[in-house]
Protein backbone atom coordinates (compact mmCIF):
# COMPACT_ATOMS: atom_id res chain seq x y z
CA UNK A 1 0.00 0.00 0.00
CA UNK A 2 1.24 3.63 -1.42
CA UNK A 3 0.08 6.44 0.83
CA UNK A 4 0.56 10.20 -0.19
CA UNK A 5 0.77 12.95 2.82
CA UNK A 6 0.67 16.13 2.82
CA UNK A 7 1.73 17.70 5.90
CA UNK A 8 0.69 21.83 6.57
CA UNK A 9 1.51 23.75 9.66
CA UNK A 10 -1.52 25.77 10.65
CA UNK A 11 -3.56 22.65 11.85
CA UNK A 12 -0.99 20.83 13.89
CA UNK A 13 -1.40 20.33 17.33
CA UNK A 14 -0.05 23.06 19.29
CA UNK A 15 -0.41 25.70 16.47
CA UNK A 16 -2.58 28.61 17.43
CA UNK A 17 -0.91 31.90 16.24
CA UNK A 18 0.81 33.60 13.00
CA UNK A 19 3.93 33.65 15.42
CA UNK A 20 3.75 29.73 14.99
CA UNK A 21 3.66 29.72 11.54
CA UNK A 22 6.71 32.26 10.22
CA UNK A 23 10.17 31.00 9.29
CA UNK A 24 11.86 32.97 12.38
CA UNK A 25 11.89 32.47 16.11
CA UNK A 26 11.53 30.38 19.43
CA UNK A 27 7.41 29.99 18.33
CA UNK A 28 8.30 28.45 15.05
CA UNK A 29 10.60 26.29 16.23
CA UNK A 30 8.55 24.76 18.94
CA UNK A 31 5.44 24.89 16.02
CA UNK A 32 7.98 22.84 13.78
CA UNK A 33 8.66 20.02 16.43
CA UNK A 34 4.70 19.78 17.02
CA UNK A 35 4.23 19.42 13.16
CA UNK A 36 7.05 16.33 12.99
CA UNK A 37 5.34 14.64 16.41
CA UNK A 38 2.50 14.79 14.51
CA UNK A 39 3.92 13.23 11.23
CA UNK A 40 5.24 10.57 13.71
CA UNK A 41 1.99 9.57 14.66
CA UNK A 42 0.30 9.52 11.28
CA UNK A 43 3.42 6.99 10.32
CA UNK A 44 2.50 5.11 13.34
CA UNK A 45 -0.80 4.34 11.98
CA UNK A 46 0.24 4.26 8.52
CA UNK A 47 2.71 1.31 9.71
CA UNK A 48 -0.03 -0.30 11.94
CA UNK A 49 -2.09 -0.73 8.86
CA UNK A 50 0.72 -2.20 6.50
CA UNK A 51 1.85 0.72 4.16
CA UNK A 52 5.17 -0.32 2.40
CA UNK A 53 5.53 3.11 1.05
CA UNK A 54 4.54 6.92 2.31
CA UNK A 55 5.29 10.01 0.21
CA UNK A 56 5.01 12.56 2.50
CA UNK A 57 5.17 16.35 1.30
CA UNK A 58 6.73 19.04 3.24
CA UNK A 59 2.93 21.64 2.22
CA UNK A 60 3.80 24.72 4.57
CA UNK A 61 5.50 27.59 3.14
CA UNK A 62 8.69 27.01 1.80
CA UNK A 63 8.70 23.39 2.22
CA UNK A 64 11.54 23.11 4.38
CA UNK A 65 10.03 22.58 7.71
CA UNK A 66 10.22 19.02 8.33
CA UNK A 67 13.59 17.27 10.10
CA UNK A 68 14.50 14.36 8.08
CA UNK A 69 16.14 12.30 10.88
CA UNK A 70 14.79 9.86 11.97
CA UNK A 71 12.16 9.02 9.36
CA UNK A 72 11.13 5.36 8.79
CA UNK A 73 13.11 3.77 5.78
CA UNK A 74 8.98 3.38 3.89
CA UNK A 75 9.15 7.34 3.78
CA UNK A 76 10.18 9.41 1.41
CA UNK A 77 10.32 13.15 2.23
CA UNK A 78 9.33 15.60 -0.48
CA UNK A 79 11.04 19.27 0.78
CA UNK A 80 11.65 22.29 -0.78
CA UNK A 81 9.84 24.95 -3.50
CA UNK A 82 8.82 25.85 -5.31
CA UNK A 83 7.80 22.46 -6.79
CA UNK A 84 4.92 22.15 -9.64
CA UNK A 85 3.00 20.36 -7.84
CA UNK A 86 3.32 23.07 -4.86
CA UNK A 87 1.67 21.73 -1.57
CA UNK A 88 0.28 18.52 -3.31
CA UNK A 89 4.18 17.22 -5.02
CA UNK A 90 4.21 13.82 -4.87
CA UNK A 91 0.64 12.94 -4.97
CA UNK A 92 0.53 10.43 -8.34
CA UNK A 93 -2.01 7.68 -9.39
CA UNK A 94 -0.45 4.86 -8.04
CA UNK A 95 -1.57 5.98 -4.55
CA UNK A 96 -3.65 4.16 -2.80
CA UNK A 97 -5.01 6.80 -0.20
CA UNK A 98 -3.94 10.44 0.70
CA UNK A 99 -3.83 12.31 3.84
CA UNK A 100 -3.84 15.26 4.64
CA UNK A 101 -2.03 16.42 8.09
CA UNK A 102 -2.34 19.87 9.45
CA UNK A 103 -4.96 20.96 7.40
CA UNK A 104 -6.77 24.34 8.11
CA UNK A 105 -10.00 25.63 7.08
CA UNK A 106 -10.86 27.79 3.90
CA UNK A 107 -10.38 31.64 3.89
CA UNK A 108 -12.94 33.40 5.86
CA UNK A 109 -14.30 30.69 8.15
CA UNK A 110 -15.43 31.85 11.00
CA UNK A 111 -13.61 30.77 14.22
CA UNK A 112 -11.52 28.83 12.42
CA UNK A 113 -7.16 29.08 13.73
CA UNK A 114 -5.57 30.60 11.17
CA UNK A 115 -8.15 30.68 7.93
CA UNK A 116 -6.80 30.91 4.71
CA UNK A 117 -6.20 29.74 1.06
CA UNK A 118 -3.12 28.56 0.05
CA UNK A 119 -2.20 32.22 1.00
CA UNK A 120 -2.96 35.58 2.38
CA UNK A 121 -3.77 37.04 -1.20
CA UNK A 122 -6.86 35.13 -1.88
CA UNK A 123 -10.21 35.71 -0.90
CA UNK A 124 -11.97 33.02 -1.83
CA UNK A 125 -11.97 30.07 -4.16
CA UNK A 126 -15.04 28.05 -6.26
CA UNK A 127 -15.79 25.46 -8.48
CA UNK A 128 -18.87 25.92 -9.87
CA UNK A 129 -20.93 26.60 -6.89
CA UNK A 130 -18.90 24.61 -4.50
CA UNK A 131 -16.59 26.80 -2.31
CA UNK A 132 -13.37 25.43 -1.40
CA UNK A 133 -10.51 25.80 0.52
CA UNK A 134 -6.90 23.67 0.38
CA UNK A 135 -8.62 20.94 1.89
CA UNK A 136 -11.34 20.96 -1.21
CA UNK A 137 -8.26 21.45 -3.67
CA UNK A 138 -6.29 18.10 -2.73
CA UNK A 139 -9.48 16.13 -2.25
CA UNK A 140 -10.44 16.78 -5.96
CA UNK A 141 -6.93 16.75 -7.43
CA UNK A 142 -6.39 13.39 -5.62
CA UNK A 143 -10.17 12.20 -6.85
CA UNK A 144 -9.19 12.72 -10.39
CA UNK A 145 -6.14 10.82 -9.96
CA UNK A 146 -8.48 7.92 -8.53
CA UNK A 147 -7.23 8.65 -5.24
CA UNK A 148 -9.16 8.89 -2.15
CA UNK A 149 -8.63 11.38 0.81
CA UNK A 150 -9.36 9.51 3.56
CA UNK A 151 -7.79 11.08 6.50
CA UNK A 152 -7.67 14.27 7.71
CA UNK A 153 -6.47 16.09 10.97
CA UNK A 154 -6.16 19.97 12.02
CA UNK A 155 -9.03 22.30 13.65
CA UNK A 156 -12.60 21.30 14.48
CA UNK A 157 -13.48 23.47 11.70
CA UNK A 158 -11.76 22.04 8.80
CA UNK A 159 -12.86 18.99 10.06
CA UNK A 160 -16.31 19.91 9.47
CA UNK A 161 -15.14 21.10 6.02
CA UNK A 162 -13.99 18.02 5.12
CA UNK A 163 -16.97 15.72 6.18
CA UNK A 164 -19.16 18.26 4.10
CA UNK A 165 -16.97 17.40 1.15
CA UNK A 166 -15.77 13.95 1.94
CA UNK A 167 -18.74 11.83 3.63
CA UNK A 168 -17.49 9.15 5.59
CA UNK A 169 -13.61 10.91 5.92
CA UNK A 170 -11.69 10.27 8.94
CA UNK A 171 -10.90 13.17 11.10
CA UNK A 172 -8.81 14.15 14.17
CA UNK A 173 -9.47 17.06 15.79
CA UNK A 174 -6.39 18.11 17.50
CA UNK A 175 -7.89 21.94 18.81
CA UNK A 176 -11.24 23.70 18.72
CA UNK A 177 -10.72 26.75 17.05
CA UNK A 178 -12.08 29.60 19.37
CA UNK A 179 -10.96 32.54 17.09
CA UNK A 180 -8.58 32.59 14.45
CA UNK A 181 -5.34 32.87 16.65
CA UNK A 182 -7.42 31.47 19.84
CA UNK A 183 -8.41 28.08 20.16
CA UNK A 184 -8.70 25.46 22.89
CA UNK A 185 -5.78 22.81 22.21
CA UNK A 186 -5.46 19.00 22.70
CA UNK A 187 -2.51 17.80 25.47
CA UNK A 188 0.05 16.40 23.08
CA UNK A 189 0.15 12.73 24.27
CA UNK A 190 -3.93 13.02 23.51
CA UNK A 191 -3.66 13.88 20.18
CA UNK A 192 -0.95 11.95 19.01
CA UNK A 193 -2.79 8.90 20.40
CA UNK A 194 -6.46 10.25 18.48
CA UNK A 195 -4.02 10.69 15.52
CA UNK A 196 -2.33 7.07 15.01
CA UNK A 197 -5.21 5.41 16.19
CA UNK A 198 -7.68 7.16 13.42
CA UNK A 199 -5.05 6.87 10.38
CA UNK A 200 -4.97 3.07 11.14
CA UNK A 201 -8.75 3.01 11.35
CA UNK A 202 -9.04 5.19 8.06
CA UNK A 203 -6.91 2.72 6.32
CA UNK A 204 -8.13 -0.51 7.43
CA UNK A 205 -11.71 0.05 7.86
CA UNK A 206 -14.80 -1.26 5.15
CA UNK A 207 -16.06 1.88 4.29
CA UNK A 208 -13.13 3.81 2.35
CA UNK A 209 -14.50 7.32 1.10
CA UNK A 210 -14.59 7.82 -2.83
CA UNK A 211 -11.97 9.76 -4.54
CA UNK A 212 -13.79 12.96 -4.95
CA UNK A 213 -15.12 13.90 -8.23
CA UNK A 214 -14.70 17.56 -10.00
CA UNK A 215 -17.91 19.06 -11.38
CA UNK A 216 -16.50 20.13 -14.58
CA UNK A 217 -17.06 23.96 -13.93
CA UNK A 218 -14.13 26.24 -13.86
CA UNK A 219 -12.76 27.79 -10.58
CA UNK A 220 -13.36 30.92 -9.63
CA UNK A 221 -10.12 32.65 -7.28
CA UNK A 222 -11.19 35.88 -6.10
CA UNK A 223 -8.15 38.15 -4.44
CA UNK A 224 -8.37 40.71 -1.65
CA UNK A 225 -7.69 43.64 -3.99
CA UNK A 226 -7.52 44.31 -7.20
CA UNK A 227 -4.05 44.74 -7.92
CA UNK A 228 -3.58 41.00 -7.92
CA UNK A 229 -5.89 39.96 -10.45
CA UNK A 230 -4.06 43.26 -12.55
CA UNK A 231 -1.03 41.39 -11.81
CA UNK A 232 -2.52 37.48 -12.57
CA UNK A 233 -4.96 38.41 -15.40
CA UNK A 234 -2.37 37.42 -17.89
CA UNK A 235 -2.18 34.08 -17.12
CA UNK A 236 -3.29 31.68 -20.01
CA UNK A 237 -6.64 30.21 -19.79
CA UNK A 238 -7.94 33.06 -17.27
CA UNK A 239 -10.62 35.63 -18.08
CA UNK A 240 -11.43 38.38 -15.44
CA UNK A 241 -14.68 38.61 -14.19
CA UNK A 242 -14.48 41.47 -12.13
CA UNK A 243 -12.08 43.22 -10.38
CA UNK A 244 -11.35 40.90 -7.47
CA UNK A 245 -12.01 37.85 -9.86
CA UNK A 246 -10.53 35.82 -12.31
CA UNK A 247 -11.70 32.45 -13.97
CA UNK A 248 -9.84 29.27 -14.67
CA UNK A 249 -11.25 26.90 -17.09
CA UNK A 250 -9.61 23.48 -18.10
CA UNK A 251 -10.56 19.96 -19.75
CA UNK A 252 -9.03 18.83 -16.18
CA UNK A 253 -9.06 19.77 -12.25
CA UNK A 254 -5.15 19.57 -12.93
CA UNK A 255 -5.37 22.44 -15.83
CA UNK A 256 -7.25 24.26 -13.61
CA UNK A 257 -5.17 23.93 -10.91
CA UNK A 258 -2.38 24.48 -12.66
CA UNK A 259 -3.65 27.83 -13.68
CA UNK A 260 -4.65 28.21 -10.10
CA UNK A 261 -1.19 28.15 -8.98
CA UNK A 262 -0.06 30.25 -11.63
CA UNK A 263 -2.25 33.20 -11.02
CA UNK A 264 -1.21 33.03 -7.02
CA UNK A 265 2.38 32.68 -8.26
CA UNK A 266 2.08 36.10 -10.43
CA UNK A 267 0.16 37.98 -7.86
CA UNK A 268 2.80 37.29 -5.24
CA UNK A 269 5.05 38.69 -7.33
CA UNK A 270 4.73 41.91 -6.37
CA UNK A 271 2.45 41.14 -3.48
ZN1 LIG B 1 -2.17 25.87 4.26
Amino acid sequence: MKLFVAVDLEGICGVVSEADTAREGAAAQRARAHMRADLDAVLEGCAAAGATEVVVCDSHDDGRNLDLAGLPGFVSLVSGSPAPGSMLEGLAPDCDAALLVGYHARAGTAGAVLEHTWDYLTFSVRVGDLEVGEFGIAALLAGELGVPAVYVSGDDKVAAEARALVPGITATVVKTGIRREAAALCAPAEARERIARDVRAALTGEHRPAPLVWNGRPLRLTFTRAIYCDLAETCPGAVRLDGRTLEIGGETFADLYRGFLTCLRLAESQA
